[in-house]
């Protein structure tokens, strides 16, 4: 993993500086001299994490940042600004301009490479959920950029860890200005309490009383329904060495006491921030394998997923020596349904059999759309006997109730005719029944329609 930093300095001392310090920990370097420059590189995507000089002639480093944070093409690269001005005032307006983090001059080693190294695995992890976002983008679902360049950052859950009264007070009375707080005290319930909460931060005190923060950061890191809330952790001063191990295990970023009301405000704000636009990305991704096993019109499996899990159900079923049965259902006279009242009408009734077919049968069922009005039904540790009832109560389903189309401006006649089988029990090659399935149907059909025939394996 080599990522690529970006060095923005009007100094050219500066920059050498920097660059041999950063290339020595294999990271590739990457120079500007201006902002004009550096945003251009920003733009064609060529670095991962920017390093950025706040004193610069013509444009500012904050005035970069801002341009840097509302672009939706450059809002997600990780801004470190690198200042030899340390006031709370000068922190503040590069958080409020979106700076993930500072760097003050002179720069140490240590805090350094720490930093860019947090910076960097956050980067990957982003730009991972990036790519695979854009297929669903491609697929028509709403940019996540959009969104998170106007995301204030505000109205969040958090949660603060801290067992000393005066500072969680404190604390929690400055974050309720713009969020939803609640405080948990007892750091050993504090992991509990996290994953149970569905949060967008955790603060962590890393000053516990007998109880080390960096454990509870570390476990929150690898317990399922936390590993994606930010942590932030807070530090006296003389923990200040722990708070690097921190970001070595997965702290997002951090804050020493005595703690600034405003840089607490925009620290938080950013890490929501992120926590919504990664969600929101991981949400997409999610969308876009559902929509790729799932058929548009009906809502049920498409075929391609059928195909691929019922070879795990049959291969299942031989092992554990339980039935599986196997049916195909087709609509009769589909092609005349669509002849005499219109192909909107043959998609109504192919919604509505998807949803009575959903009502028959059970959750471990599994049903698809095999083809334009042929579906299957997969149900294992079912026997041919009742398979044949379930498959009875599915005919009558559909024939005992007319269809609605023309937006219920009228009602028409439908039926199935549905062919059932099982797999034999030592195992036997889906293919084969499938086969056995379609040849029911084809006598079902043959012996005129609205009926169920089964054949034994
Ligand atoms: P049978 O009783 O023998 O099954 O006759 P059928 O008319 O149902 O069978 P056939 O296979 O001849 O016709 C199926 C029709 O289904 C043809 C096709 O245009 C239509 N069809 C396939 N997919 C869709 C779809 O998504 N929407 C609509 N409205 N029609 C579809
Ligand atoms: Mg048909
Ligand atoms: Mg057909």
């Amino acid at each position: 993993m080599s990522a690529r930093i970006l060095v923005v300095d009007d100094v050219p001392a500066n920059v050498k500086l920097l660059e041999a310090r950063l290339s020595a920990e294999y990271f590739d370097v990457m120079t500007a001299s201006n902002g004009t420059e550096a945003l251009a590189i920003c733009r064609r995507a060529e670095c991962d994490i920017i390093l950025l000089d706040v004193m610069m002639p013509d444009m500012d480093g904050f005035e970069v940042c801002r341009r840097l944070k509302t672009d939706p093409a450059t809002h997600h690269i990780p801004v470190v600004m690198v200042t030899a001005l340390d006031s709370p005032a000068d922190r503040n307006r590069g958080l409020e301009a979106g700076a993930d983090d500072f760097l003050t001059k002179p720069v140490s080693d240590v805090v350094l490479i720490a930093r860019v190294r947090s910076l960097t695995r956050l980067k990957m992890m982003t730009d991972e959920l990036r790519m695979r976002a854009i297929t669903s983008l491609e697929i028509g679902m709403q940019a996540p950029e959009r969104s998170a360049v106007a995301d204030t950052g505000k109205g969040g859950r958090i949660l603060l860890v801290d067992d000393r009264e005066s500072s969680y007070e404190r604390l929690a009375t400055i974050l309720a200005a713009e969020h939803t707080i609640d405080v948990e005290p007892n750091p050993t319930e504090a992991l509990f309490h996290a994953a149970e909460g569905n949060y967008d931060l955790l603060i962590v005190s890393l000053d516990l009383n007998n109880f080390d923060g960096l454990r509870l950061c570390s476990q929150a890191r690898s317990l399922e329904r936390t590993r994606h809330v930010p942590i932030l952790a807070i530090a006296d001063p003389e923990n200040s060495t722990r708070l690097l191990r921190g970001l070595e295990i997965g702290v997002n970023d951090y804050l020493l006491r005595p703690i600034d009301k405003t840089e607490l405000l925009a620290r938080a704000r950013t890490q929501i921030r992120r926590r919504r636009y990664t969600d929101h990305l991981r949400d997409n991704v999610q969308n876009s394998i559902e929509m790729a096993i799932t058929d548009a019109l009906t809502g049920l499996h498409n075929r391609r997923y059928m195909e691929s899990h019922l070879a795990t159900l049959a291969e299942q079923a031989a092992i554990r020596g339980k039935p599986l049965a196997l049916m195909i259902l087709d609509i009769d006279y589909f092609k005349s349904i669509n002849d005499n009242y219109g192909h909107d009408a043959g998609d109504d009734v192919l919604r509505e059999f998807a949803v009575r077919v959903r009502k028959s049968i059970r959750g471990i069922d599994l049903a698809c759309r095999y083809g334009g009005e042929e579906f299957v039904i997969v149900m294992p540790e079912t026997d041919l006997h009742v398979a044949g009832m379930v498959a009875e109560r599915l005919r009558r389903a559909i024939a005992g109730e007319p269809f609605a189309i023309h937006k219920g401006t009228k009602r028409i006649e439908v039926t199935i005719s549905i062919g059932l089988t099982t797999l034999e029990r030592k195992g036997e090659a889906v293919a084969d029944v499938l086969k056995r399935a379609d040849t029911a149907l084809y006598r079902a059909k043959h012996d005129g329609r609205n009926r169920v025939v089964s054949q034994a394996a």
